[in-house]
């Protein structure tokens, strides 16, 4: 059994959900009775919060038979991608590698990444080898005093190494760090951060930071939208190695969601009045009167060129 967002199995035909957006990549979380053995105070998943476990961020995931997911996946040709997300249980990272032989044994030619906590090179080598292409690291946190906050697990220097093995394994690129905006970190810190992963080889997935009912920071409010706005421009200007501010009409694609190739995560941090990340190029166009007003706004408040220096 593994658990999937709502979104992708209503693309499946497995549940039915109205969607403004649909998801382009299959999300497939691993299940445990307990949750996940880390502590993480923003998510729902963690066995220390006091919450359902059905729920990642705001989006319901299902629990459901891997092999209904992967019989439905054949013969669709409306993913880019499947994205496998771990949690910390006995032996996940054994369960990660039956999850991937059984995408390929149903015939699927999808590209696999997998979102994982750190764990040993012989995995990542064994992930490579039976074809995963990305992995995603939830560093979460943009400092070291933010992350112990937040209660992640391991050390802070434990999650560099990990992200540094695998750039090594991977390749420049192929790592994806995700980091969630709003957690009370400066935005300077969170830039810098992203600087740094960048040198390293990465690319950055940016969440903006959801209040989920039950968990231990269920009280701490959303980021300001222009603060997220200025985090998204650094981050696509550090992706694409620019020097010059490119123009606004240009600069609109910085609010699309980042992360790997064809991932799109619809909703996963929005209301459909407050869009952070936006899922594709329809509704970006859509909403563009207003976020062109938003980001030169957030370009009067700091000068991005310093920022990101
Ligand atoms: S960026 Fe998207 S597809 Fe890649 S690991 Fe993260 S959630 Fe999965």
């Amino acid at each position: 059994m593994v658990r999937a967002s709502i979104g992708s199995l209503s693309e499946l035909g497995i549940e039915k959900v109205r969607m403004l957006a649909k998801p382009t990549t299959v999300y497939i979380l691993q299940y445990s009775k307990r949750g996940c053995l880390a502590g993480c105070k923003f998510c729902p998943q963690s066995a220390t919060s006091a919450t359902c476990k059905d729920y990642v961020s705001r989006i319901p995931w299902p629990i459901v038979p891997l092999g209904e997911i992967l019989k439905r996946i054949k013969g669709r040709g409306n993913f880019a991608r499947m994205c496998i997300q771990s949690i910390i249980k006995p032996e996940f990272e054994n369960e990660i590698l039956k999850i991937v032989s059984e995408i390929r044994r149903y015939g699927i030619k999808l590209p696999v990444s997998i979102a994982l906590t750190p764990v040993e090179s012989s995995f990542l080598y064994m992930y490579k080898e039976k074809g995963v292409d990305y992995i995603g690291v939830g560093l979460d946190a943009a400092t070291p005093e933010i992350f112990y906050k937040i209660g992640k697990p391991y050390s802070w220097n434990k999650y560099i190494n990990f992200i540094d093995r695998a750039v090594e394994i991977f390749g420049r690129k192929r790592v994806i760090v995700h980091l969630i905006f709003g957690l009370g970190e400066k935005i300077k810190d969170f830039v810098y951060t992203m600087k740094a992963l960048y040198e390293k080889g990465c690319e950055v997935a940016l969440f903006a930071f959801t209040p989920v009912r039950g968990t231990h920071l269920h009280d701490l409010p959303q980021p300001e939208i222009l603060k997220y706005r200025i985090v998204q421009i650094a981050r696509f200007m550090l992706s694409k190695n620019l020097k010059k501010i490119p123009d606004v009409e240009h600069l609109a694609q910085a609010l699309l969601t980042s992360g790997c190739p064809g991932c799109n995560r619809p909703f996963y941090n929005e209301t459909p009045r407050k869009i952070y990340n936006y899922p594709n190029a329809i509704m970006l166009e859509r909403d563009k009167a207003k976020l062109i007003k938003e980001i030169s706004t957030a370009l009067e408040i700091v000068d991005i060129n310093k920022l990101i220096g």
